[in-house]
């Protein structure tokens, strides 16, 4: 297949204007501007008119077992109010019918993502189906996750070896957060993520309320765990603040620090510093519309720029999101003038793809890469592709993986 369109935007290099490219056996071939080569090599050209044509967007945070839910849960009380909200959802689920639900949820987070053309997702799990995930397009990173205040063992527990033994290198490991894991069940699953060469990935400094637990002063989250039954409120916590697992995590070859909101901030002060020092393995992933609703602010993206860290986005999951479109995360940082339209592109692809261990095969355009595309369709005229890409009123025409249109049409540009 021969595509043309009015912007080619590869990322990493500049936008092509009239740019071409070609896909052979799923790849790209070839990329170019301007005439059309005359020789096709037998490809069929298709024209995209005025469409700009981008790399597959990469969600590098979500949890797509909540993507049945069809609205957002209520944010009263904050981060320990939402939490409740959760385990009071999980805890209702019939478990015999589980199975079958988790299936259907990750179906419909799949298919709405290749809606908001992402072709490459970072998924926090808390199980898989027997079956595994449908195989229904996007490329997925799966983050088993694992939570435990009073593990006692000396090595993972079994149902995520077991998980993780069927993910194989399309794996990946998050200890949930530092309230709710202890130190002793962080240090056994960052270990198995190191034994297993596989990327990390943790919430961190989601709210004040976690830092005040984890550095000893209680507060609304210990008297939740407690209320939940997953703490013993007679002991003292077994917890680590944020700057400590930063540094657990900087010892697995890629990991991402989901929020990090509060980092940072006293007592924990060392967090920025010790996470700019770790930033060739660790970068941060924001999820703004999420940290607005949980926190009331945006998340300090310039002060992560400024770090030299990559900022990678994800949009969290249905639970406290209205959707899954990183675009329109994007947009939130755009509109409130924290980043330019062209560092939001880099966030939601090249270095996106980076968090999840995946740069070799999504968040660019190149030569030889996997032809993961978005085929997207500003309403009017435009001459900056970057700014139109982040529009409000900008479509998605349709998204490739590999070369096959598994959302849209080709016909719509
Ligand atoms: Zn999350």
């Amino acid at each position: 297949m021969h595509l043309r369109a009015r912007w080619l935007v590869p990322v990493g290099r500049p936008p092509i204007e009239h740019g071409w490219l070609r896909i052979e056996h799923g790849r790209i071939a070839a990329i170019g501007q301007q005439r059309t080569p005359a020789d096709l090599n037998g490809c069929r050209p298709v024209d995209l008119g005025d469409a700009i044509l981008c790399p597959g967007l990469v969600n590098a945070h979500t949890h797509l077992e909540f993507s049945d839910l069809e609205q957002p849960l209520d944010a009263e009380g904050g981060l320990p109010g939402w939490i409740a909200r959760v385990v009071a959802i999980r805890r209702a689920r019939p478990t015999d019918a589980e199975g079958a639900r988790l299936t259907s949820s990750l179906r419909a987070g799949l298919t709405e993502s290749l809606g908001h053309g992402v072709t490459t997702i970072g998924d926090i799990a808390t199980g898989i189906p027997p079956e595994g995930y449908p195989p229904i397009g996007p490329r997925v990173r799966v983050y088993r996750e694992a939570l435990g205040l009073s593990f006692r063992g000396q090595s993972p527990p079994a149902a995520v070896t077991r998980d993780l033994d069927r993910l194989g290198s399309a794996g990946g490991i998050s200890p949930h957060a530092p309230y709710t894991v202890s130190s002793r069940l962080g240090r056994v699953l960052l270990d198995d993520a190191r034994r297993r060469d596989l990327p990390v990935t943790m919430h961190l400094a989601e709210s004040l309320a976690e830092l005040a637990f984890v550095t000893g002063s209680g507060g609304a989250l210990r008297d939740l765990l407690a209320a939940l039954g997953a703490w013993p409120a007679d002991r003292p916590a077994p917890v680590l603040p944020p700057s400590e697992w930063i540094a657990r995590l900087a010892r697995s070859r890629r990991g991402s620090v989901v929020h990090g909101t509060f980092l940072g901030e006293p007592p924990d002060s060392s967090a920025n510093e010790r996470l700019a020092r770790h930033r060739d393995r660790l970068g941060l992933v924001v999820c703004p519309r999420t940290t607005r609703l949980l926190s009331g602010r945006l998340p300090p993206v310039e002060r992560f720029l400024a770090a030299g860290l990559r900022v990678a986005i994800g949009t969290d999951s249905r639970a406290s999101n209205p959707d899954l479109s990183v675009l329109a995360e994007a947009r939130e940082l755009v509109g409130s003038g924290i980043v330019s339209p062209g560092a939001a592109l880099a966030m939601m692809t090249r270095d996106a793809a980076w968090a999840l261990a995946y740069e070799h095969r999504a968040g660019s355009i190149a030569v030889g890469r996997p032809a993961d595309l978005v085929v997207l369709g500003p309403s009017g005229p435009f001459s900056d592709p970057l700014d139109a890409i982040l529009r409000p009123d900008t479509r998605v025409l349709a998204t490739l993986r590999q070369g096959r249109v598994l959302h849209g049409s080709l016909a719509a540009g």
